[in-house]
């Protein structure tokens, strides 16, 4: 299962700060879209943006006070799933070691660490997702903001990284 599954009831209120940062990153992912031809500054710009997206929204989503600045977060339960990919990005997590076993974690969590075994290589997926809901309810279920924000880039980055893939794996 990806981690992008709509749940109902998601919905919560919106920060403003996440609605302007979301229209930046929508913009920035169509300006990469048409900043030329060459694939891998387009690939790197993409992850640029979204590292940019979430270093801005961070402040404002529940991660903010479950995460340490040393050991991260206590729970890392939104990595529970399949990340979701593009074609360019299966490809690339194929060639990764990974973990297999039955845990439900990613198969590249770090389960003693509680963090993300393949922090800068990561898809943009997991760099844009964050709680943006209340509780930690919404650490696993995605909102509202969230899913529409992936919906709609999907179709820019699809241009960019290959046809949508799902969850890696799946
Ligand atoms: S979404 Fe939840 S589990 Fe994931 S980093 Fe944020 S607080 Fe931790
Ligand atoms: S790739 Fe990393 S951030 Fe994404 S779900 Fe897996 S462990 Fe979590």
């Amino acid at each position: 299962m990806s981690c992008f599954v709509p749940i109902s009831g998601g919905g919560t209120d919106h920060h403003a700060a996440v609605a302007l940062e979301t229209e930046k990153l929508k913009r920035r992912v169509i300006w990469c879209e048409r900043a030329g031809d060459d694939r891998w500054r387009q690939i790197s710009f993409l992850y640029r943006v979204a590292d940019r997206f979430g270093s801005r929204i961070f402040d404002h989503s529940f991660c903010r006070g479950e995460i340490q600045p040393t050991i991260g977060c206590s729970t890392g339960s939104c990595c529970r799933c399949r990340p979701d990919v593009f074609a360019y990005e299966q490809q690339v997590l194929e060639l990764l070691p990974k973990r297999v076993d039955a845990s439900g974690y990613c198969p590249f969590f770090n389960l003693v660490r509680k963090n993300c075994g393949i922090y800068g290589l990561r898809p943009f997926a997991c760099r844009i997702y964050f709680n943006l809901g209340p509780t930690a309810h919404y650490c696993r279920n995605p909102n509202d903001t969230t899913l529409q924000l992936f919906d709609n880039l999907k179709p820019h980055l699809e241009r960019i990284l290959g046809a949508y893939w799902g969850g890696f794996g799946d």
